[in-house]
């Protein structure tokens, strides 16, 4: 995808550190929330800090070569982060993961199959929170969450889209709509809309995201990125972490049949 504005990468790296004066700040959120190759690129930068913080300390699951690759990948498209990453150097050997207590379920035939079981999920409760845009933005939001509560997911997204143009960064609204695209079979919507809502920065909705965009990545069999985003729920430290390691464990289990 090819952008016609292409902020030069100091700019994206001063709005990450909250150095860019508000009005530029909006500026670029407006733009980078539609434009997917400027969104990646914010993505890519936000998480270097994320996979430099990683590779300095013992982690706390089993390093996995690959994903270790996947890490390597993202960076190596930034030039500085290459260099950094040179200069870091990989990070130590992991220790053994503990043993579980846990006796192994019968193992299905089919391992992709069991992947994309473990992506499903139940629709995540919607607890009303206070927003910002006034109230007929936040009658809106009530609304639309009134189709989803009822699993009309049609009019939710409606709703919802409505809700997220008018104001784009608002995080509940774009979180559901993600999960509604994802329980609708539009996997690639759904993880645009998360991926929006991650790049929202430090929302009530963060890890969730993370988590669901990681659920998207196992129904359509693509692991590695499922177990990169699901350590990235893990070094959040937050409310998901262990449904993230539970999640993990169950992939390694299918991926060691
Ligand atoms: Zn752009």
């Amino acid at each position: 995808v090819n952008c016609e504005i292409r902020f030069p990468d100091e700019v994206l790296e001063r709005y990450l550190r909250g150095e860019l004066a508000e009005t530029d700040r909006a500026a670029l959120e407006d733009h980078y929330f539609e434009c997917a190759s400027c969104l990646e690129r914010v993505e890519l930068m936000q998480a270097l800090p994320e996979a430099l913080a990683r590779g300095r300390r013992i982690p706390a699951i089993p390093a996995r070569p690959r994903r270790f690759r996947t890490a390597f990948a993202a960076l190596s498209t930034l030039a500085t982060a290459a260099v950094l990453w040179v200069t870091i150097g990989p990070r130590p050997a992991a220790s053994p993961a503990p043993p579980t207590s846990r006796p192994t379920p019968t193992p299905p035939a089919d391992p992709l199959a069991s992947l994309r079981a473990l992506g499903r999920f139940d629709p995540p409760p919607y607890q009303p929170t206070p927003l910002r845009g006034g109230e007929s933005l936040a009658a809106d939001l009530a609304d639309a969450m009134g189709h989803y509560r009822s699993e009309d997911y049609a009019s939710a997204i409606a709703g919802l889209t409505t809700v997220v143009r008018r104001s784009p960064r608002e995080p509940t609204a774009r979180f559901f709509l993600g999960i509604c695209y994802l329980l609708t079979d539009r996997p690639d919507e759904g993880v645009a809309e998360l991926r929006r809502t991650i790049a929202l920065g430090d929302t009530p909705y963060l890890e969730e995201a993370r988590l669901y965009v990681a659920r998207a990545h196992l129904q359509a069999g693509r692991i590695d990125d499922a177990r990169n985003e699901l350590s990235r729920v893990i070094d959040l430290r937050g409310d998901h972490e262990a449904a993230a390691r539970e999640l993990v464990r169950e992939i390694e289990r299918v991926v060691r049949r």
